[in-house]
């Protein structure tokens, strides 16, 4: 019988105890200020784990492991993970999970948002996390940011609350649609992946979460990341506005507008990502 996509490549993986007995015995009581929702049903988190693809021997970037049901799915998947956790009480689980899974797991203890990924991994390397909400946006626009371009990640797959997986996703004229569409999608592309009930987590979080698939796309010639984001920031600041009102305040944006043939009596939602891209480029004389 052909193995499943999700067993294919799978190290013979160690018997684990489960993860509600790990977070007893080492006094994980979930922390609310840390975004703590753990995740325990490992079929869901082997099914996240496969959603990168085939990380046989691949590098992997886990932002908060927690008592790591996330990193335990990505070890089984042959992934070489190196985990980024803030939350001390977390380590001695980690560590075991280390031991279990000989030279696989590189815990590093620290805030993620303090430590650029070039310093916590060596070359290119998957990002997979179930993220802290608190951060997950700040970290999000941080590696989409990235100033050269492929960046140094091959792909983002990432756990938020699912209003803002939306609005990574979303198209022109969606009400989700706004900046964060345009930062993922100008060079990337972005998908939902998986739907992920409340319920799922201990403790349940109030909202819906979702799981959203980041790929790096060819990056259009001649446009600065940098003016990208403030075009958007100014577009969408007054997103009911039209552009003529909400472009008024950043120099060179009206006059890109026109050269590009776009009507300045339109609202920032209904340009598309190409469009915003044209008049970004414009703005630098492209
Ligand atoms: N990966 C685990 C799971 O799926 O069950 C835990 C996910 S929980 C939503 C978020 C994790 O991120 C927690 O373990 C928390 O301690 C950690 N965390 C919160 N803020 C962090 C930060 N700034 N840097 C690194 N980890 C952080």
């Amino acid at each position: 019988m052909a193995a499943s996509p999700e067993l294919r490549g799978a190290v013979t993986a160690p018997a684990l105890p489960p993860l509600r007995e790990v977070i007893a015995r080492h006094g994980l009581a979930a922390s609310k200020a840390l975004g703590q929702n753990f995740l325990l049903d490992e079929q869901l988190l082997d099914r996240i784990a496969a959603v990168p693809g085939d990380l046989m021997g691949a590098q992997v970037l886990e932002i908060g492991p927690g008592p790591g049901g996330l990193t335990r799915a990505l070890l089984r998947a042959g992934a070489q993970v190196t985990a980024i956790e803030r939350d001390r009480r977390c380590m001695p689980a980690l560590a075991e999970l280390a031991e279990a899974f000989p030279d696989q797991l590189h815990v590093i203890e620290g805030d993620a948002l303090a430590i650029p990924l070039a310093q916590a991994v060596d070359g290119p390397c998957h990002i997979v996390s179930n993220l802290p909400y608190n951060v997950g946006t700040a970290l999000l626009i941080s590696w989409l940011g990235w100033a050269d371009w492929p960046p140094q990640w091959r792909s983002l797959t990432l756990m938020f609350q699912r209003e803002v997986a939306e609005r990574i996703v979303a198209e022109t004229n969606a009400d989700a649609y706004g900046r964060l569409a345009i930062l993922s999608q100008w060079r990337s592309t972005a998908r939902l992946a998986m739907k992920v009930h409340r319920s799922a987590f201990t403790p349940p979080p109030k909202v819906m979460s979702a799981v959203v698939h980041i790929t790096p796309a060819p990056m259009p010639e001649g446009v600065r990341p940098g003016r990208l984001e403030a075009l958007t920031a100014a577009a969408f600041g007054q997103r009911r506005k039209m552009l003529r009102q909400s472009l008024k305040g950043l120099p060179g944006a009206l006059a890109a507008l026109e050269s590009q043939g776009l009507d300045a009596s339109r609202r920032a939602e209904t340009l598309s990502v190409e469009e915003f891209v044209r008049i970004a480029r414009a703005m630098d004389g492209g």
